[in-house]
């Protein structure tokens, strides 16, 4: 039994980046970053103003109101370079180039322009620079505005867009196989006969996978068959990671472990002092990494978490590959007698002061419905055998957090 850190460790240490290759920017979505990224522009490209107004020196504004003659209409994507004569006004739109000469723009709604005769009273006075962005105040032309290794979200594909990178370098995508082990297990679209169960496992992992910006490339189930486990390894072990479900306890039909081995898979760990999910092999053959997970749903989603989906990220190239912490207040007791690092579904909400958390209700590992309503895992160290309802404990986000 090894502890949580050093199984990581030992992980990210074997997970090495793949490659660098090029995406078209709309294809880039939740990829990792291959290479540090320069703007090719200042930005604002041109002194901007802000509102919808008047362009206006705030000398000519000190007494208000002020009449002002309206010497041009500037609207956005109209050319900068326009001078402002002292003691004038341009009207100007949101995003248009502040003219030369001009300080500042008043808003529209602190203005009454008279169109007729062609003149604005300038009802408050400005102060210099009210209203305008200048020139590269928000970014410079070669500073970098996104590094390597971060993951694109929405956010960093406008970005990218505003710099003008209509493809994007990023990490490759791994491809991995998804083995389901267990004679038990009939899919989703079957009622289950006696002593069976539906497999939630394909689906649940199947959808972390892509979650972590994997590409799942052959998924297989299989029975508790050494033949048949062997000939799924066997396919499997040609892929960058291949990940199975179940197996891999003490009993006379887990077979994983000494198939793996047969196959020539170098095991790594295969014990790790956690719960849910004590049983949890990991090792690799050549450059393929091997993911062994406990058929217990819950036990599978949390070591996916926890191990696989880190290896999945350092292989894309991320810098970041653990799920965010924060620290929750307790709303209930919760015990953890394991002695190894526990990790019990709670649900996550914001109250004035910081976090709380309500340990939900959970009947074990099995109980996937229950993990299903936790949006976080609150941590009791394997030392720590009980936390009271008001004590502040570690908790980590899942990925139900941000599901609205
Ligand atoms: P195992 O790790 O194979 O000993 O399985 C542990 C428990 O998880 C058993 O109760 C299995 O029936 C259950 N289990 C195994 N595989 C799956 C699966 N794909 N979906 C849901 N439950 C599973
Ligand atoms: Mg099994």
């Amino acid at each position: 039994l090894i502890p949580v850190e050093q199984a990581l460790s030992t992980v990210l240490d074997h997970a090495s980046f793949l490659a660098a290759e090029s995406v078209p920017l709309e294809d880039a979505l939740h990829r990792v970053l291959a290479a540090d990224v320069a703007s090719d522009v200042d930005m604002p490209p041109f002194a901007r103003s802000a509102m919808d107004g008047f362009a206006v020196r705030d000398e000519d504004t000190r007494a208000t109101p002020v009449t002002l003659p309206v010497v041009a209409q500037v609207k956005a994507g109209a050319p900068p370079g326009l001078r402002l004569p002292p003691g004038s006004a341009a009207e100007i739109m949101t995003g248009a180039p502040v003219p030369e000469g001009a300080t500042a723009v008043q808003q529209v709604e602190k203005t009454r322009f008279e169109r007729q005769s062609g003149a604005v009273a300038i009802l408050e006075s400005v102060v210099p620079g009210q209203n305008v962005a200048p020139r590269g105040s928000e970014v410079r032309a070669g500073d970098v505005v996104l590094k390597a290794g971060e993951r694109l979200g929405p956010a960093r594909l406008g970005v990218l867009a505003a710099v003008g990178r209509s493809s994007v370098p990023v990490g490759r995508r791994p491809k991995v196989a998804l083995v389901v082990t267990g004679d038990e297990v009939v899919e989703a679209a079957s009622r289950p006969g006696p002593g069976q169960i539906r497999n939630s496992n394909g689906p649940a992992v199947a959808a972390q996978l892509r979650d972590a910006g994997a590409i799942l490339a052959k998924a297989t189930t299989v029975g508790d068959d050494e033949e048949a486990l062997a000939g799924a390894i066997d396919e499997g072990l040609r892929h960058d990671v291949l990940v199975l479900s179940g197996g891999v306890s003490k009993g006379v039909f887990d077979l994983v472990e000494g198939v793996l081995e047969r196959a020539g898979v170098e095991l790594l760990f295969t014990q790790v002092a956690i719960k849910p999910g004590a049983p949890l092999v990991f090792g690799r053959r050549g450059q393929t990494l091997v993911f062994g997970l406990p058929g217990n749903p819950v036990s599978a989603q949390v070591t996916f978490d926890l191990f696989v989906r880190p290896a999945l990220l350092r292989q894309q190239g991320a810098a970041d590959t653990a799920r965010p912490r924060v620290e929750a207040r307790l709303l209930r007791p919760v015990k953890n007698r394991s002695g190894r690092r526990a990790h019990h579904p709670a649900h996550l909400s914001f109250e004035p002061g910081g976090f709380v958390a309500a340990p939900l209700d959970s009947r074990g590992s099995a109980d996937l419905v229950v993990h299903a309503r936790a949006n976080a895992l609150v941590v009791l160290e394997a030392d720590r055998t009980e936390a009271a309802a008001g004590e502040t404990v570690p908790a980590l986000l899942l990925a139900s957090f941000l599901d609205a």
